[in-house]
């Protein structure tokens, strides 16, 4: 499966990073991670971080899947309406979910900080009405969130036209959000993991899974041999194909990035991530050197070949619709690309064992428009449930929500 098609700025960006070796003899771990993107590599910082020995295996270098293709908004807003959670669970379930994200956007940049050099800043986030009929869903949004002490601000059709220059009945101000480079944080992620004494191997497939009581088995294609007490799974997108339940549906996003756009220019986008509600959504945000990424247009398409063709047409789109938004902004798309992402009906992540696989095989499948803030609470998430540990997520992030 292609992941990704045109020219994801990161891997432009920072081209291959670091090589890891291809794995060529059998090995016993505690856990073995499979999969080296932004998911794979939280999940495997946590555990080592906490003395566990892991191994992360991938079949194509690592961190070249979609994490190449994140435009890495990272906001503990989530594609659900806080209310619509609450009417499909409950109140305490909604809020136990966005308050995860909230703190996973400061746990994102807690470790950000401590890699270094990833791009990372903190940001505010401006979701606004994309029409007036969703200015009632906003209302009742943002006096949820209020309620419930996030950090927000309500914005009327005038303050939005006077502060931001946009024409737009309504939005929500969170002052929480953050960007970052997801490419180079994975990359660099990996790299400290390595240089720490956890073994990495990239260029390196996983073939099969099997679990008795005691371990798990996965074999590579060169026929090497792994045995661990638990495995993870974050091979992202590609995760379907271990689990004969369908659990999500594969979607694409396009995007593209102008080059440097002169800082008066960009204005309070330096510091605002912006994203509207319509469905599909458009987004957009800047980069530490002044870039305008933009994404959105998504679609149901999962065949690469069909997605690649329509990059510039679909970065076409985004940009007259930036243009309309924001007249003031002259940013062409430098670069554009297209990448595949799953969304699950409720727009929750899935993390922990499945049925199918028994309990030392455990699931990291953080999708959704959060993958990141996801994959950051699923660390935790994880290590818990491998530490045999309670954790308040368990229930609601499980596979138990499809019975
Ligand atoms: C265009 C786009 C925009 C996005 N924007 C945002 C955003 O703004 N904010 C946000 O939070 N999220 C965003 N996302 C989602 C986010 O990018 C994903 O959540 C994240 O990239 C998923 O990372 P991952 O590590 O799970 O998957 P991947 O990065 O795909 O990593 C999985 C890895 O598993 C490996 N693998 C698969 N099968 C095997 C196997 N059998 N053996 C060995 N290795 C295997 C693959 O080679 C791959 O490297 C966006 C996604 C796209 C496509």
């Amino acid at each position: 499966m292609d992941l990704k098609s045109g020219y994801p700025y990161w891997a432009v960006k920072n081209g291959l990073m670091y090589a890891f070796p291809r794995l060529d003899a059998d090995l016993n771990c505690d856990v073995a991670v499979v999969g080296a993107g932004i998911t794979g590599a939280l999940i495997a910082d946590e555990l080592a971080g906490h003395g566990h020995d892991v191994v992360v295996l991938d079949q194509r270098d690592v961190c070249w899947g979609s994490t190449a293709a994140s435009t890495a908004l990272l906001q503990y807003e989530i594609d659900t309406h806080a209310t619509d959670l609450a009417k499909r669970y409950d109140q305490a379930s909604a809020l136990l979910a966005y308050q995860a994200c909230l703190a996973a956007v400061h746990d994102v940049g807690t470790l950000a900080q401590a890699v270094g050099d990833v791009d990372f800043a903190t940001c505010k986030s401006l979701y606004y009405a994309s029409n007036r009929a969703d200015h009632a869903r906003l209302t009742d949004e943002f006096a949820w969130r209020r309620q419930h002490s996030f950090p927000v601000r309500w914005l009327g059709r005038s303050a939005l036209k006077d502060q931001y220059g946009l024409t737009s009945p309504a939005a929500i101000l969170s002052s929480v959000a953050a960007r970052v480079d997801p490419y180079r944080l994975a990359s660099r992620l990996l790299r400290r993991m390595q240089q720490k004494g956890t073994r990495i191997f990239d260029r390196t497939e996983v073939k099969s899974i099997t679990s008795t009581a005691r371990s798990v088995h996965l074999t590579t294609d060169s026929g090497v041999s792994i045995r661990a007490k638990h495995a993870v799974i974050a091979s992202g997108y590609e995760a379907q194909c271990w689990l004969r339940q369908r659990v999500a549906q594969n979607r694409s996003s396009y995007a593209y990035i102008s080059d440097p756009v002169d800082r008066a220019e960009l204005g309070w986008l330096a510091g605002t991530l912006l994203w509207e509600s319509s469905r599909p959504y458009l987004y957009l945000r800047s980069t530490g050197d002044g870039r305008l990424l933009v994404g959105g247009e998504d679609d149901d398409r999962d065949i690469p070949a069909r997605r690649d063709r329509l990059v510039d047409r679909k970065a076409a789109i985004l940009q007259r619709k930036v243009a309309r938004l924001l007249p003031h902004i002259q940013a062409q798309p430098a670069f554009a690309w297209a990448g595949t992402f799953a969304e699950t009906a409720d727009g929750l992540p899935f993390f922990g064992p499945h049925a199918q696989h028994g309990p030392r095989v455990l699931f990291a499948l953080a999708y959704g428009g959060n993958g990141i803030t996801y994959s950051m609470i699923g660390a935790g998430l994880l290590r818990a449930q491998i530490e045999r540990r309670p954790h308040p997520l368990t229930d609601l992030f499980s596979f138990a929500r499809l019975e």
